[in-house]
């Protein structure tokens, strides 16, 4: 089966998961529609990779939702000439589709081999503005600061406050902030020293474990 064999699954995803649910960004469903999502995912879920669900990638971890991956794409409001960064890589799939739509992309995960498994599936496609670190993405990456746009793709009881700080004026940052077991999808957008914050919904991540989010 070459990739594009599945493309009839994915613009069937993209209508009636994601721009039925309210997304209007073409950019991001264009981007949807093209990235194979079945790629980013083990083996055994490959048959599942087009339904409306998150899905394990092992280590405990989870490819997000596709409606909830487009859903925070939106809503960082990506320009081509950004600087992105992701904490929490897991797969590297929304890492792609930033890097899709971005300059260039930083994503953080804390597991070496979780890391390792994207990078390969970033390598695979060929995206070459991505760039995976192991670290705690809590304290964020000041080497590349500040970015235009900052996504947090796991839990955590507040948004991080080095996140906060190497967020540039203008820039938008979205965290699913909350309990462990509920979360709300908060957007803040920063305006010199101010920050407005905005909530987008209910969502359940897996939890961000660091020095900034839930204690290990
Ligand atoms: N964005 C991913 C899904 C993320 S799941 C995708 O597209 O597939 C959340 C990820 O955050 C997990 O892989 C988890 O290991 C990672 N994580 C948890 N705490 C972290 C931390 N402090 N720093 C970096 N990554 C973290």
């Amino acid at each position: 089966m070459n990739e594009d064999s599945r493309k009839p699954e994915r613009i069937r995803m993209v209508d009636y998961q994601i721009a039925a649910r309210g997304v209007r960004d073409e950019r991001v469903l264009t981007v949807m529609r093209e990235l194979p999502r079945h790629l980013f995912v083990p083996e055994p879920y490959r048959a599942a990779a087009y339904q409306d669900s998150p899905l394990p990638i092992g280590q405990g971890q989870t490819i997000s939702q596709p409606y909830i991956v487009a859903r925070m794409t939106e809503l960082l409001e990506i320009s081509p000439e950004d600087r992105v960064l992701e904490i929490g890589t897991g797969s590297g799939y929304q890492a792609a589709i930033l890097g899709r739509l971005a300059r260039e992309v930083v994503t953080i995960e804390r597991i070496p081999e979780v890391a390792d498994q994207a990078k390969k599936n970033l390598e695979h496609l060929g995206i070459l503005n991505v760039q995976v670190e192991v670290t705690d993405g809590t304290e964020g990456y000041p080497l590349g600061a500040p970015y235009n746009a900052i996504l947090v793709t796991a839990s955590t009881p507040e948004v991080p406050r080095p996140l906060m700080d190497q967020l540039a004026d203008g820039g938008r940052l979205v965290a699913p902030v909350g309990s462990r077991d509920l979360q709300d999808l908060v957007r803040l957008i920063r305006k010199g020293e101010q920050f407005t914050r905005e909530s987008h919904g209910g969502v359940v991540f897996v939890p961000l474990l660091g020095k900034y989010g839930w204690k290990l």
